[in-house]
């Protein structure tokens, strides 16, 4: 049989270096919040597949529901033959988005294709063409993905040229100096700079910074970009891939904004791991491209759709949006008692159940420390816990752990983390 050790030679024979691999193990099999690799080890999943799991592995509710549409009919290109399940997912997902106006959805497959989308249709409606995006930001991997993304080693080094007209400006983060008021200023200063307002046809962020660290955009900040959008007819992105699906303790996590974007894209947890992502938005802004120039071959595709029908059902049946809060409070408090004992850990934060703690050597708030949090994640592994860690320094610890996970599950891999702050020394 085989063993990790023997498939990741394959793996290095057979795929190229910047194809990354956070941990040396290959899975077997995996259900709710625990997986078991090659050899039999079990391990608790931290991880969800990087936020796609938030109704946990193989949902015995989504895995009926994919295996009946199989039965059924599993791909036809929705461009060219139509299915209803299609269709009543984008009335399902419209329902859920906030914002007191008439909206259309449609499907792509995955969070790139989404955002490229959104994109694509703030500049078809507004007839202009610049982007403003956020340092620390994530938004893909694709050209203009990589070209919104703020963050250039890895996602960007040796990639461009990139897309014109992409600017920059920075992302809230009281614990690294930058104020909501510093970030409204750096707007300001595109503006200024760079791009005439009148130029811009789109403001593109993430409610809660995934990738770039698990940092809260806070409501009042949404709030001033709502109005700066207003004032200068810019369309409002939020860029729900990581947040949304549950995440954040409400479906989406603009919900909790107080006002609403004119557009949003998710993908991962919406169909608990099979690929779709989707556009949702303002349906002024939505028909403007021309027939043919929004889908994609496997875009919407039936089986993913069944999946995200019976992800929702799965979320109102075990009501996930309140477990997500609960899971969110245990976390929390369970990290802030970690806190207490490891002067490494400066911080505790998240929305809803998208929780993180940032290191600092020492506890000095002028040291990250990416050496300590590589060194906790290596230690969690070979104790059966998949941990990720993100941020622009490299020092955030993130969990994401299945919103199904039972409290003893997520006690338990708890409790493992608890070891390994203590067997590195943090
Ligand atoms: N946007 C955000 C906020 C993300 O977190 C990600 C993935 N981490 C993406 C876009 C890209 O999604 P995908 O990998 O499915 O293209």
């Amino acid at each position: 049989t085989a063993t990790n050790q023997a498939l990741m030679a394959r793996r290095r024979a057979a795929l190229p270096t910047g194809l990354g691999q956070t941990y040396e193990v290959f899975v077997d099999r995996a259900e709710n919040a625990e997986v078991w690799d090659v050899e039999g080890k079990r391990y608790i999943d931290f991880a969800g597949g990087i936020a796609v799991l938030n109704t946990g592995h193989r949902h015995p509710k989504i895995v009926e529901a994919v295996k009946a549409q199989l039965d059924q009919v599993h791909h036809t290109c929705f461009q060219v033959v139509a299915y209803e399940p299609y269709v009543e997912l984008a009335e399902q997902l419209i329902a859920r988005t906030p914002g007191n106006f008439a909206k259309k959805a449609y499907f792509l497959s995955t969070g790139a294709e989404a955002v490229e989308n959104a994109v694509k249709i703030a500049r078809a409606a507004t007839k202009r063409q610049a982007v403003i995006a956020f340092g620390g930001g994530f938004h893909g991997r694709t050209l203009l993905g990589m070209a919104l993304t703020g963050k250039v080693a890895p996602y960007k080094a040796g990639f461009g040229p990139f897309p014109a007209e992409i600017y920059h400006a920075e992302f809230p983060n009281p614990l690294h100096g930058v104020t909501v008021a510093d970030s409204l200023r750096s707007l300001e200063h595109i503006f200024k700079y760079d791009v005439e307002a009148e130029r811009v046809a789109a403001i593109i962020l993430e409610p809660v910074q995934g990738e770039g660290g698990f940092y809260v955009a806070p409501p009042e900040f949404a709030q001033a970009l709502r109005a700066l959008c207003d004032q200068h007819g810019i369309v409002l992105i939020a860029d729900e891939v990581q947040t949304g699906a549950g995440r954040t303790g409400t479906w989406l996590a603009c919900e909790q904004w107080g006002v609403a974007p004119d557009m949003v894209t998710m993908a991962k947890s919406m169909a608990g791991g099979f690929p779709i992502s989707a556009v949702i938005g303002k349906a002024e802004l939505m028909d403007k491209p021309l027939p043919g120039g929004l889908g994609g071959t496997y875009a919407g595709n039936p089986l993913a759709c069944a999946a995200a029908l019976a992800v929702l059902q799965v979320f109102d049946e075990e009501k996930l949006l309140e477990r997500s809060k609960a899971v969110g409070q245990r976390l929390k408090d369970g990290l802030t008692r970690l806190a207490a004992q490891h002067p490494s850990v400066q911080d505790v934060r998240g929305l809803g159940a998208m929780v993180a703690i940032e290191l600092f050597k020492g506890g000095d708030l002028s040291q990250p420390d990416a050496d300590l949090t590589k060194r906790i994640c290596a230690d969690a592994i070979q104790r059966g816990l998949i941990l990720l860690s993100c941020g622009t320094y490299g020092n955030v610890i993130r969990i994401l752990v299945p919103l199904t996970a039972s409290d003893a599950v997520i006690d338990e891999g708890m409790a493992l983390l608890a070891d390994c702050l203590t067997a590195c020394q943090a």
